[in-house]
């Protein structure tokens, strides 16, 4: 081999070992701040630190107000993480304070990179942190709007959610293979099929603690996205959401926010197996805020809720968590500011 080729080679080799994450899995639990995972570890294993994602290589924590509180909604939370730019609370990834343009976001670029894309929640689709990176309005109550966005624009390749806001027959017209329970999504070939949109009721999914009937687990979910969107030899983007892990923490119900917890954990777990035996993969995990104001008081061992207290109706300003693993993890540590999600993903080389 000549020495020119011998040195294109090795660069090649070496962007591939060394360049930007091909694929993208970006997990956010929403409301799901350090004591929510402190009081599900302490749950599920009777000690804290035994969540899946705890043990990953980098760690850290995210600031997450926005451009017009100390304390954030969904909305304004998404937006950073989607764009890297803050908004008002309710704005879905709009430039608001501003000139009102659409703000470019993750799912939007990573799609002009040629990846495959998908969203994925236990909340319902057209909820504000899938509509973050998959659509732009206004208002985040704008239903309408997003589910156009959905399937007229952006078209994500795979679409896996709660119902609510959502139109089976406009996105079969899109393009799109329409399944809404359990037995529709394991009868999927994730080998073969197109474009998929999984609309599973007319709401959220249900709570893990009241059972789930025929609708699927948030990690089912995940798997059959990520099956069908790492068939892109460029690789994917796909956004998965523990959704109702803040709808428990507003109820200060325990036993809710801990199952979402716990789900979510799994379907981490699953993430990082299916990770580590495809390098060039980077999981990352956040939230988006956390809810609840929730602190843990005792440890009553495994199996046993802990003893709590909550100190808001609401969402909180506290910073969340942050775990990474997998091709540059190590970027997402120390303190960072829920913009620079955007801007570390889109510049990794
Ligand atoms: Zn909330």
């Amino acid at each position: 081999m000549k020495r020119t080729t011998c040195l294109a080679v090795l660069l090649l080799l070496a962007s591939y070992c060394f360049g930007a994450p091909k694929n993208i899995i970006l997990m956010i639990g929403d409301g799901m701040g350090f004591e929510e995972v402190r009081a599900a570890s302490i749950y599920s294993a009777g000690k804290v630190g035994a969540l899946s994602f705890e043990s990953f290589p980098s760690k850290g924590e995210a600031r997450t107000y926005s451009a017009d509180s100390s304390v954030t909604d969904s909305a304004a939370a998404g937006t950073a993480i989607a764009t890297g730019k803050k908004v008002n609370n309710g704005v879905i990834s709009i430039a608001i304070p501003g000139y009102g343009d659409d703000l470019k976001t993750l799912l939007e670029y990573f799609k002009e990179k040629g990846k495959s894309t998908g969203l994925v929640t236990t909340s319902y689709l057209t909820d504000a942190t899938p509509a973050a990176f998959g659509a732009h309005a206004e208002n985040r109550n704008d239903l309408g709007v997003i589910e156009e966005w959905y399937v007229d624009r952006t078209q994500p390749d795979v679409l896996l959610g709660g119902g609510k806001g959502m139109d089976k027959s406009a996105a079969v017209s899109a393009g799109y293979t329409v399944i809404d329970d359990v037995a529709g999504l394991e009868s999927l070939d994730t080998g073969k099929t197109g474009k998929v949109a999984g609309i599973f009721g007319s709401g959220t999914l249900p709570y893990e603690s009241d059972g789930m009937g025929i609708m699927p687990h948030l990690s089912d979910l995940a798997a059959t996205a990520i099956n069908i969107l790492s068939r892109d030899p460029d690789g994917f983007f796909v956004m998965i959401e523990g959704g109702l892990i803040d709808k428990g923490a507003h109820d200060h119900n325990l036993k809710r926010n801990i199952g979402e917890t716990l789900e979510f954990s799994k379907t981490v777990e699953a993430a990082c197996s299916w990770a580590k035996k495809h390098p060039g993969t980077l999981v990352i995990v956040t939230a988006d805020h956390e809810t609840g104001g929730l602190k843990v008081t005792k440890n009553n061992g495994k199996g046993k809720y802990p003893e709590v207290t909550w100190s808001a109706s609401g969402h909180t300003g506290v910073n969340v968590p942050v775990y990474a693993y997998g091709e540059k993890a190590e970027l997402f540590k120390g303190t960072l500011d829920n913009t620079a999600f955007y801007n570390l993903l889109t510049t990794a080389r």
